[in-house]
Parts: C-alpha cells; sequence; structure tokens
C-alpha cells in the first residue's frame, strides 16, 4: 500500500511514519514544511519527503494523490490559542486546503482517512461523545474559538456527502487529546499557543507559573500517542472494508482527569526527575480567568469523555497506557529534547 501524508512532520504524521515502516510493508510519501521531527526515517527507502506547503506545492499533491493508494491530510492548525488569534488562518488552512485536498481525492477516487477533531463535539452535554448520535454543540460567533470546531464540522459534513453519494471512500477519525513525545515544542510553549500537557511541562521546565484556566476544573480524557497510533494504523489496513465511510472516536475514558489534577501530576513527575529533584523552587499552580489568558474570543469545554464502543467494534481496539504513563512518557521525552 502506498500512504500519502501530509504534514508528515506533525505529531501524529511522524509517529505514524515511524509505525508503519517498523511495521508493515507500506510505503510513505510525506509533505511538510519541514523534517526535524522525522529523524532516521528519512533514510529509509520506504519513505519518500518533499519539504513544501500544501497552500504552494499543488502538482506534487495532485500527482501523489493520483500514485498513491489512501491519502491523510494531517495539515491543520489545532491549538486553541491560535483559534482566538488567528481565526481566518484556521478556516483557511482547516477548511478550504483541505477541502482542495479532498476534491483530489473525489477525482482519482483515493481514499481519505480523514482527522475530523473531539473539537466537534463542542460543549455537547451527553457524557460519552458518540460519532452517530450526539449532537454537535458550540457557542454564539463572538465566541471565536469555536472556529475550528465548525471548520472541521462542516468538512466532515462535505466528506460524508461525497463519500455516501459514491464519490469518494473515507474514514473520519476523532482523536480525543492525544499525549506523547514531541507534541508541542518548547518554542510553541514560549509563546504560550501549545496544548496544555506541553504547556504545563514548559511551564515547569522554565520556572514559570502554572496556569489554570478558570479554575481548572474542566476534564479531559489524555490519550497516549502509541494507542492512537494502534487505531490509526488498524483504520488504514481496512480489514474486510470495516472501516467504510464509518467515523471513528479514537481517545481514552480511563484517563479522564482535570486540569487541575493534571498540573498536580506533571509537577510531581517534574519534582521527581533526576534533573531536576534538587532545583530546590518549583513552578507554582496559579489560577486565570480566561478573560486574560486567552482573551474575550474563548469559551471552554467541560467535559470530553469519548464513547469508544465503535472503536473497539469495527477494529477490535482498545487503549492500553494508562494516564500516569502516557504523562511520563511525555514529560520525560520534552526534558530529553529540551535539556541536552
Ligand atoms: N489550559 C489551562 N492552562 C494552560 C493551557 C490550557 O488551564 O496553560 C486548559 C484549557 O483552558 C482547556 C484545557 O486546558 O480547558 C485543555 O486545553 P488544550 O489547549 O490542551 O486544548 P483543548 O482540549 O481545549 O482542545
Amino acid at each position: 500500500m502506498k500512504i500519502l501524508i501530509l504534514g508528515v512532520n506533525g505529531f501524529i504524521g511522524h509517529h505514524l511514519t515511524q509505525r508503519i515502516l517498523d511495521e508493515t510493508d507500506w510505503s510513505v510519501y510525506g509533505m511538510d514544511l519541514s523534517d526535524d521531527r522525522l529523524g532516521k526515517n528519512l533514510q529509509n527507502p520506504r519513505f519518500h519527503f518533499i519539504e513544501g506547503d500544501i497552500a504552494i506545492n499543488r502538482e506534487w499533491i495532485e500527482y501523489h494523490v493520483k500514485k498513491c493508494d489512501v491519502v491523510l491530510p494531517l495539515v491543520a492548525i489545532a491549538t486553541p490559542k491560535l483559534y482566538v488569534e488567528d481565526p481566518i488562518a484556521v478556516y483557511n488552512l482547516d477548511f478550504e486546503m483541505n477541502l482542495n485536498v479532498v476534491k483530489q481525492c473525489v477525482k482519482y477516487h483515493k481514499r481519505v482517512v480523514f482527522p475530523s477533531t473531539s473539537e466537534v463535539y463542542g460543549a455537547c452535554p451527553d457524557p460519552e461523545f458518540t460519532e452517530d448520535e450526539s449532537y454537535l454543540v458550540v457557542g454564539p460567533i463572538q465566541k471565536e474559538r469555536w472556529i475550528y470546531s465548525c471548520s472541521k464540522q462542516l468538512l466532515d459534513r462535505v466528506i460524508y456527502a461525497y463519500g455516501t453519494r459514491g464519490q469518494v471512500e473515507f474514514t473520519l477519525f476523532r482523536p480525543f487529546n492525544w499525549v506523547g513525545p514531541r507534541l508541542d515544542s518548547l518554542y510553541a510553549a514560549k509563546e504560550g499557543s501549545s496544548r496544555v500537557v506541553t504547556q504545563f511541562i514548559a511551564d515547569l521546565m522554565l520556572k514559570r507559573p502554572i496556569s489554570l484556566v478558570d479554575g481548572g476544573n474542566q476534564r479531559r480524557c489524555f490519550t497516549c500517542i502509541d494507542d492512537g497510533i494502534s487505531a490509526l494504523v488498524k483504520i488504514l489496513a481496512n480489514k474486510d472494508d470495516v472501516c467504510k465511510n464509518e467515523i471513528i472516536n479514537i481517545g481514552n475514558p480511563a484517563n479522564d482527569c482535570s486540569v487541575v489534577e493534571l498540573a498536580q501530576k506533571l509537577k510531581k513527575l517534574f519534582m521527581e526527575h533526576p534533573n531536576h529533584r534538587n532545583d530546590g523552587t518549583y513552578s507554582e499552580i496559579l489560577e486565570v480567568s480566561s478573560l486574560n489568558y486567552y482573551g474575550k474570543g474563548y469559551q471552554d469545554i467541560n467535559t470530553r469523555t469519548p464513547s469508544i464502543e465503535k472503536a473497539r467494534r469495527l477494529l477490535g481496539w482498545e487503549p492500553a497506557v494508562n494516564l500516569d504513563d502516557s504523562l511520563k512518557m511525555t514529560l520525560y521525552s520534552f526534558l530529553e529534547e529540551n535539556e541536552k
């Protein structure tokens, strides 16, 4: 199988590439703006990398959509700080640029495995979000955070419509707060535009206060990247066509944790780390308002728990890595990478 991955150097892209090259005989054709996370895979004869931009290198993309069997368009802005700072960029990249790729898949009848997001469920009140029943609930237009959710939702609907009319074969997957090595860079965290786990780790490393937005009682289910990638490889293999035109949550409901618990766990792990157990002083955990932290366009999501019944049934998949191990793996690798 030949797989085209756009955004191959991203968090999901580079982990997926590594697993495909290690455990299958598939080939990967990948594009990204840079290659710093791809390491030794760049030398693998089954990996074909080009440095490029999906907004510019359109001919390369069209040629490779035609050439490959499956397309994974993973290029997106997926950090809440940027949803409120630059909603137009989020819409342009996450919707318009990706729509072009989806249309190429329609044109050449190629299977598309598309990253939807747990964010599409928004503020849905269901205790567990189900792919085919839960309502997708967002706030008013002035709350610009929701542009990501809406952009992704609209693309989900477009892909679904093409799929149910026989014009493309698709699988939409919805990651629930995947975490792990190389989730976000130190640079992103310094800017305050990192996702919460890497943001807190960087805050600890830089001895800056950890900010609990609006008290930190909001909850997320943090999912180890290794589990996420195992599910994705099963989706790509698509045994007996089980994933054809399906939407699948990929998350770990057992790893449900509040933001304040997360801060305490990460601080403890940091204080026990061999490089830091004798530091003497450590970051304080402070409450900040979302208005001060993100600005007026922000609105939060109180709970986000996946139902993974469908993933279990279709893929025979079960997440295996618990919260503490997922956080430890993320923290150790972040420190190793940034304290060389
Ligand atoms: N958050 C926080 N402090 C930070 C960064 C994030 O309290 O320094 C909170 C944020 O308000 C949200 C949760 O952590 O409730 C998860 O944020 P993340 O950026 O990881 O993305 P989300 O899960 O909201 O898509």
